[in-house]
């Protein structure tokens, strides 16, 4: 199940419409996110990878009272214009986009990163990963014509170097430049774009990556607060940047990890 929370409820979202790009299942941190958004009166549109994830998605979605669910494979160009034209041919404009998607082959995820790294592994890593918001990005700017919020995850992998993350840190060091690269071009249309760097959390993809467990027990016990980065933490960040409280903020990766990324050296043993 879920870790559950304390979903503050209000109406920080209230009138506000969006997408949300990245729910697999319960514990999706686009879910989390979603449940946020939803407490506080935002209207949803979910994508979803493909008609197999829809039985797992319906009912979460259900669960908070909506009910645009459109399938959208981000390395189909087909695909993402359909959703995209179902959301403009239902809402005309929208005030929020929330990209939540990577994946690499297992093979990568493992090992030595100048060993496992195939051209066509490198080639998907990068497209699902990086294109696929650069090109949501673009896409849900046009329906932004009153400015907006758009944001990514991404992980300290992109930043130093993590065992097993290999491909995915390169390619989330290249999302997180593409985060301030599209926050410029977006910016004088009133659309702030931000990234999340979330810490390790239990979700299909830390499952992908070997020896995930552990980045999530060294998370915690290396990390300033010595806890897991919890949901709440996630989608409450998640809120204050697509909401009015995140005005100003632009091309920011705000970490959500405990603490975790400011230290150089873990505590000393026997101290
Ligand atoms: P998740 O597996 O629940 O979500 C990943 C999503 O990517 C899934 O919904 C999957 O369907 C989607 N996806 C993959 N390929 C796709 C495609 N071709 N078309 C459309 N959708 C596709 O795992 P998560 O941990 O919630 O991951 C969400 C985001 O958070 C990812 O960007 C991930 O890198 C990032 N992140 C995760 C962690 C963690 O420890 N779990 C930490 C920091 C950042």
């Amino acid at each position: 199940m879920a870790e559950d929370w304390n979903l503050p409820s209000g109406d920080l979202m209230k009138g506000k419409r969006g997408i949300v790009m990245g729910v697999a299942n319960q514990n999706s941190i686009a879910w989390g996110i979603s449940r946020q958004l939803a407490a506080q009166g935002a209207e949803i549109a979910f994508t979803y990878q493909g008609e197999t994830l829809e039985r797992r998605v319906r009912p979460l979605v259900d669960s908070i009272g909506m009910d645009t669910m459109i399938p959208a494979d981000v390395t189909d160009d087909a695909s993402m214009d359909a959703a995209f034209a179902e959301i403009k041919a239902k809402w005309g404009k929208i005030d929020f986009l929330v990209h939540s998607i990577a994946f690499a082959g297992k093979d990568e995820l493992q090992g030595s990163m100048v060993a496992n790294t195939t051209r066509e592994g490198f080639r998907r890593a990068m497209d699902i990963s990086v294109y696929s918001f650069i090109d949501s990005a673009r896409r849900a700017a046009e329906l932004m014509p009153d400015g907006g919020s758009i944001m990514c995850m991404t992980y300290l992998g992109a930043e130093r170097t993590v065992p097993s993350y290999n491909v995915m840190g390169v390619a989330k060091a290249a999302l997180e430049a593409a985060t301030r690269y599209a926050a410029r071009d977006l910016g004088p249309q009133g659309i702030r774009v931000n990234a999340i760097s979330a810490g390790a959390m239990r979700t299909l993809s830390l499952a992908g990556i070997k020896g995930g467990k552990s980045l999530m027990g060294t998370g915690r016990d290396w990390s300033l607060l010595k806890e897991d980065t919890s949901m709440e933490g996630v989608a409450g960040c998640a809120l204050y940047l697509l909401s009015p409280l995140g005005r100003s903020i632009a091309g920011e990766v705000i970490h959500v990890d405990a603490g975790f990324h400011v230290v150089g050296v873990p505590d000393l043993p026997g101290e």
